[in-house]
């Protein structure tokens, strides 16, 4: 009695991406991102499953940040975009929570803060992605300000972001290295540049702090194939099943809009999962689907509970057929593109009607 539609999440293959992510910059501190719910596959118990690996944690904002320490996850966490408003600054302080400083008035609010012990400060420098950080010439004033505050821990960190760290071919990331090792050299702070992407493919931007996310995941954010994805090992699995099945004639059209015809007698089969659990409705006929762990194709649009499936070429399909959307056997990354995103946001997207199976 149950709709058989729900999501893995493999911990082993958690734990086992973030060791990968160590491997590849032994000389870094890397924290774990889970940001965003961690990146939709349940911050407490992936936050829970890397504790005992990890130094610290990031997440976006001090709500995700209280979620953890409600869930009796003690270890530090970096609040990568800072505080919001002012009355942030003494719950970071308490909470052991560090702050990520990229605009002025945060700045300000820290100087005029009442904390009741010092404060760790990650000031963010933007060195061109042109998003968040302080302006490389204002680094120095605005450092010389918080290393005069009692309220400020004099261990600092620099720390950028990369704009296209996954591109390769991209001159971007060097220059913006550049930039942020000129602006940082006569300090001797320790730096953070390193997301999945420049973990995985720019050994140069490897520092004291290395900041990994979507790899954690278990995939990879490159837009080429690179030997340091061969670590990774898909974390998300999204399952659901054959619920109908139907022969239709050359020219009969399959679902709303009727966008898709049948171009030969056809075997369509009907899948329980739809955008209203976070399958893309963006994602076109010819997206990939494994049904019975062979591969066939999505036909029609998406609906918001189901979706349709070509299965002509398939041996014998019939209902209650195990369907997997992405997972080991189909790369997340391969499905976004067929949806016109990425897989960073096919992950963060999935809703609260899917049950989640966790495996370790
Ligand atoms: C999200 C985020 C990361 C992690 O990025 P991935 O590409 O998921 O590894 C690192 N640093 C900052 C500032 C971020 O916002």
């Amino acid at each position: 009695m149950a709709r058989p539609s729900y999501m893995v999440v493999d911990l082993a293959a958690l734990i086992a991406n973030y060791q990968w992510a160590r491997q590849l910059a032994p000389q870094a501190q890397t924290m774990a991102v889970v940001k965003a719910n961690a990146y939709g596959h349940g911050a407490v118990a992936c936050a829970r499953a890397l504790q005992p690996s990890v130094p610290a944690f990031a997440v976006a904002c001090i709500e995700e940040a209280m979620d953890l320490r409600d869930a009796n996850i003690t270890k530090p966490i970096l609040l990568l975009e800072g505080t919001f408003t002012a009355d942030e600054i003494a719950v970071a302080a308490a909470q052991d929570f560090w702050l990520m400083v990229e605009n002025p008035l945060q700045v300000e609010a820290i100087l005029n803060a009442h904390v009741c012990r010092p404060l760790k400060v990650w000031i963010k420098i933007d060195t061109g992605m042109h998003r968040q950080g302080l302006h490389p010439s204002k680094i120095k004033g605005y450092r010389a300000q918080l290393m005069a505050s009692p309220k400020v821990l004099d261990e600092m960190v620099f720390a950028t972001h990369f704009a296209s760290a996954d591109e390769l071919s991209n001159d971007l990331t060097q220059i913006q290295l550049q930039q942020f090792l000129q602006t940082t050299k006569s300090f001797e702070h320790a730096l953070s540049l390193a997301n999945s992407a420049a973990i995985m493919a720019w050994p140069k931007a490897h520092a004291d702090w290395n900041r990994a996310g979507y790899m954690l995941y278990g995939n990879s954010p490159l837009d080429q194939d690179h030997p340091s994805s061969q670590g990774l090992k898909p974390v998300m699995q999204l399952w659901s099943s054959v619920i109908s099945m139907r022969q239709i004639e050359t020219g009969e059209s399959v679902g709303y809009g009727q966008s898709w015809h049948a171009l030969r007698p056809s075997t369509i089969a009907t899948v329980a999962i739809g955008y209203g659990d976070g399958y893309p409705r963006s994602a076109a006929s010819g997206t990939p689907v494994l049904v019975n762990n062979q591969r066939a194709s999505l036909v029609g649009r998406v609906s918001m509970d189901m979706i349709t499936i070509d299965v002509t070429e398939l041996s014998e399909t019939k209902i209650g057929d195990p369907v997997c959307l992405w997972g080991p056997g189909l790369n997340i990354n391969e499905v976004a593109q067929h949806a016109g995103t990425i897989g960073y946001e096919l992950m963060t997207r999935m809703t609260q009607r899917l049950p989640i199976r966790y495996t370790d």
